[in-house]
């Protein structure tokens, strides 16, 4: 049996950056991983010219954490940023793609929303704040915006970020910036406008709505934190672990190539899906354990088309997204060979495109032909190509990829935390709370490791 002073599993990006700032402060930990590699969803494949992404495409660097992160390892990876001059985010309306409008000329020639909720819009700054903090999003901006700013605006995008339904979304958890914009400033337009003008120091700066990628794919992200983080700190194919308590701290069982290992813990970060967490954790009550597994997820299906040459509508900005009211099979299209360096050969093209979520879930269920028959006909229809000849074309299915912050999350967040007090040292991470995208990952990441450190504020730095 080997002792650590901190064992973690799981190695995406929440495990990798705390396994990043854990090497930085020389500490004794390890990180188990149940596959054969590290990164999780983070996978970026080169193949036939085409370079292209099994999960996460792009994030936005909405955080401190994940531009710092950028930042520590800028020697090995270098972040990129989306091509300014492809930043057009187009919506469909009755089988058409809009531009989303920027300026106010463009918001009120814009056919996406209807007159009546665009001089409804004048008057959000009036209107009275919600007082229901399980309000779903649905009711939430149908109350502050309008129908049609719900579901031209809202829906589509909520599909892109969520694969999800903002009648089953609450604000209050998965969008909780927005809803703190209603609480504190009475209004999404005044709350933003104060905000533009509120003076912000050094770090805040680094938080934008910038798109991110890394140059040559995420997983050189991921590969330079594994580099940073010390390969000799990793344990790949453990299976079956369970921990259990013991006198002092925790006792980590696994398998490894057949054989069961233990390793002596003072301290456990968790990192994975919170299904995972029953069997890794069989100590906890399994009455307060459901009140975490009750979490639902979107299933969806990512499918990458790459075209050595693109006949179709001009790729000009970073993508299209689908509203539910347009009654399509597909959530949008992602241009990524638009916006981001060497992603398809010249003339080329490399869309990615999602299907199913939440509320076409029973398209999960297709086979792989009844995939690329949908895929066929909808790229033609919408993407303006007559022959469907893409040289690649990819399918990745995920069974549990996206949590739903509904309205069981409350619970969710009291019980890790409750969890968390009555067993010191175990650290309860992982996408069930704390924010689904890569820059809530990394933050969540940071901020295990000093918990797990009881650093003081910043000593890390
Ligand atoms: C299809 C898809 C598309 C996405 N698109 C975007 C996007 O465009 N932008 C964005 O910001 N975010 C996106 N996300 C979300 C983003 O990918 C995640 O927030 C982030 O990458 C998750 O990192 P993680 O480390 O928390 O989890 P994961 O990447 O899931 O890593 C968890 C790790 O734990 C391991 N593990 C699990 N159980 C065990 C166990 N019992 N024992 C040992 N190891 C275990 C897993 O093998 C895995 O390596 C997307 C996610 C998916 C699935």
């Amino acid at each position: 049996m080997i002792k650590k002073n901190i064992v973690v599993i799981g190695s995406g990006l929440t495990g990798l950056t705390s396994a990043h700032y854990f090497n930085k402060a020389n500490a004794d930990f390890i990180v188990l991983e149940k596959k054969d590699t590290y990164g999780g969803v983070i996978q970026t494949v080169t193949e036939n010219g085409f370079v292209f992404e099994n999960g996460p495409n792009t994030g936005v660097l909405g955080t401190v954490e994940i531009a710092e992160l950028f930042e520590e390892v800028a020697d090995e990876c270098k972040l990129e940023l989306a091509d300014e001059t492809s930043n057009k985010r187009y919506i469909l309306k009755t089988g058409k793609w809009e531009a989303i409008p920027s300026g106010l000329i463009g918001g009120i020639k814009t056919p996406l929303f209807t007159l009546k909720d665009k001089f409804r819009l004048l008057l959000e700054p009036f209107r009275k704040k919600g007082t229901n903090p399980h309000e779903t999003l649905a009711e939430l901006v149908k109350r502050r915006m309008g129908q049609s700013f719900l579901d031209y605006a809202v829906d589509p995008f909520i599909l892109g970020v969520y694969s999800g339904d903002p009648n089953y979304l609450v604000p209050k958890y998965a969008l909780p910036k927005l809803y703190n914009l209603e609480q504190d400033y009475g209004s999404f337009i005044g709350g933003s406008i104060k905000k533009g003008f509120e003076k912000k120091d050094d770090q805040s700066k680094k938080v934008t709505r910038k798109v991110f990628s890394a140059e040559g794919g995420l997983s050189n992200l991921t590969k330079a934190l594994f580099k940073s983080a010390g390969q000799e700190n990793f344990i790949f194919n453990a299976g079956n672990i369970q921990i259990s308590k013991v006198d002092k701290g925790y006792l980590v069982k696994y398998e490894n190539n057949g054989q069961i290992s233990e390793i002596q813990a003072d301290k456990i970060i968790t990192t994975t899906d919170s299904f995972e967490l029953e069997n890794l954790l069989p100590f906890i009550p399994k009455e307060k354990m459901a009140k975490i597994t009750n979490l639902k997820y979107a299933r969806v299906i990512e499918i990458v088309l790459g075209f050595e040459n693109w006949e179709g509508i001009e790729l000009d900005g970073f993508g299209g997204l689908i509203p539910f009211k347009e009654n399509r099979d597909v959530l949008g299209f992602l241009f990524l060979s638009s916006f981001l360096k060497n992603k398809a050969p010249k003339n080329g093209a490399l869309l990615t495109l999602f299907v199913g979520g939440t509320r076409k879930d029973y398209l999960n269920d297709l086979s792989d032909d009844e995939i690329k028959k949908l895929v066929e006909k909808e790229t033609k229809d919408l993407m303006g190509i007559k022959e469907f000849n893409p040289k690649l074309f990819k399918i990745f299915r995920y069974k549990k990829a996206i949590p739903q912050y509904g309205v069981t999350s409350g619970e969710r967040f009291d019980t890790v935390e409750e969890i968390e007090k009555t067993n010191k040292g175990l650290y309860i991470g992982g996408n069930h709370k704390d924010g689904i995208g890569m820059a809530d990952r990394a933050k969540q990441g940071k901020t295990l490791a000093y918990n797990a450190l009881q650093y003081i504020s910043n000593s890390l730095d």
